[in-house]
């Protein structure tokens, strides 16, 4: 039998910052889960016997492979990529691959620590993983695209399979992406798995997974006010971002009665006081996804919208928000101001884009705040119900799977109370999405021996 090895959390974010150096992104994203953790296995000597938090912030393996590629000029060109098989207890490594130039070992690591929880609370049977790229797809031709995504498949295409690893999209990745490497996997492989998910719906892909991420975080952003007796009917909505997530939670948001005011990129926000309507959502769409636009031109498009360039935009004042571009873009002075400002509740649809000191901010000001590994776990759980149809070899049709996505958001939901209510009618999300979906995997690591 093991010997009880208890140590306190400094001492434990010590030896993690000791074994990950320059890891930045990877150590905060464990210091916000064991910052919850360890209240929860204070008394549970068989978590500490067994080192499980210490095994979970050590990934299974990190993959690291050369890329080698052709551009349109006829250079050579070298990239670095990744998988991080974080955890498999629940089951294969399930996660997106990233193509974008501020991805580091640190960033896809901490995206898979992230993933594996996530996962865990979606219900379904999927461990974590991540992997990606510093490709940068911005200003590169489709067919250099092409031969990027084949050459990072002939290396990525040992490591995974569809009971072993299933990656998917992320920021730089969508259908295309998914196409180029699903189509290089067959060729070297002959074999037609639900290898990877996000697949066209011509071959394997399945209904409203585009949709799924940014919908999802609206209906869980539903479920939080829906405690508090309230809805989204006349709430203002402020989003950063503007690709797949920001504009589907744009979708919804609309939908379901609010105002949406602000959508982002890298180089600004657009602030719109009419609101974002469907059909300039529709216009944002096409713009950036197909046009390869910037949000810039919305404020030249539309009038009475505002373009303020460099900028996040959280000093918008709103009802609720909805960070949906990417990590630690909302500060502790964006969280402060947000506050100041009547800000109840804020829905993360992006991985991590609230950097510690704005999760203590909202943690304090005791709002409703869903940290993006509940909040945006819809997008993987109908990657999940793409594995299913495929394994199954059929699909299911759109209704069905709108019911699934909705169930799916209110069960995460669900689990967040079960360990996040904290009395006086107030839910600590972070802390209730940490300790389920810890607790999911810790309890198969047991099952499972050392
Ligand atoms: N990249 C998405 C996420 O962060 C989806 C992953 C997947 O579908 O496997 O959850």
């Amino acid at each position: 039998m093991a010997v009880s090895d208890h140590v306190d959390f400094p001492t434990f974010m010590e030896g993690v910052k000791k074994r990950n150096p320059g890891q930045d992104e990877f150590v905060q994203a464990v210091q916000e889960v064991a910052e919850d953790i360890f209240d929860f296995i204070a008394d549970k000597e068989e978590y500490h016997a067994q080192q499980i938090l210490r095994r979970m912030a050590e990934p299974d393996r990190v993959v690291s492979f050369r890329v080698c590629w052709e551009d349109d000029n006829g250079h050579i060109r070298v990239q670095r990529g990744w998988r991080v098989q974080n955890n498999n207890a629940i089951g294969p490594y399930k996660g997106g691959i990233r193509f974008h130039p501020s991805v580091t070992e640190s960033v896809l690591k901490f995206l898979a620590f992230e993933q594996t929880f996530k996962n865990a609370l979606t219900g379904l049977p999927m461990g974590g993983g991540k992997g990606g790229s510093n490709f940068n797809p911005k200003g590169k031709s489709v067919r250099e695209i092409m031969r990027f995504c084949q050459s990072f498949m002939t290396e990525l295409y040992r490591h995974i399979g569809a009971d072993v690893d299933v990656p998917a999209g992320d920021i730089g990745v969508g259908g295309r992406e998914i196409g180029f490497m699903f189509g290089q996997y067959k060729r070297i492989t002959n074999q037609f798995t639900g290898v990877l998910t996000g697949k066209g719906i011509e071959w394997g892909g399945s209904l409203i997974r585009p949709e799924a991420t940014g919908y999802g975080a609206v209906y869980f952003l539903a479920n939080m006010l829906a405690v508090k007796d309230q809805d989204l009917v006349g709430k203002r909505a402020v989003i950063s971002g503007s690709g797949n997530v920001a504009t589907h939670a744009a979708e919804k948001i609309v939908q379901l009665g609010g105002k949406v005011l602000t959508l982002s990129d890298s180089g600004g926000f657009i602030h719109d006081p009419d609101g974002i309507t469907q059909e300039k959502i529709d216009w944002v769409k096409a713009h950036k996804t197909h046009r390869r636009g910037r949000i810039e031109d919305y404020a030249g498009e539309f009038k009475g919208a505002t373009f303020t360039p460099g900028k996040t935009p959280w000093g918008v004042p709103c009802d609720v928000a909805l960070p949906c571009a990417t990590q630690n873009e909302l500060l502790g002075k964006d969280a402060k101001t947000l506050v100041k400002n009547g800000c109840i509740a804020v829905s993360e649809g992006a991985n991590m884009p609230t950097d510690l000191d704005g999760v203590h901010v909202f943690k304090h000001a005791k709002i409703l705040y869903a940290p993006g590994k509940a909040a945006n776990a819809g997008g993987v759980a109908v990657s999940g119900l793409e594995m299913s149809q495929n394994s199954e070899r059929r699909s299911w049709s759109e209704s069905e799977l709108q019911q699934m996505l909705k169930d799916i958001m209110a069960g995460i939901h669900e689990r967040c109370l079960t360990y996040g209510e904290q009395g006086g009618g107030y839910v600590d999300y972070v802390k209730g999405a940490n300790i389920a979906g810890f607790k999911k995997v810790a309890d198969a690591m047991l099952a499972f021996g050392v």
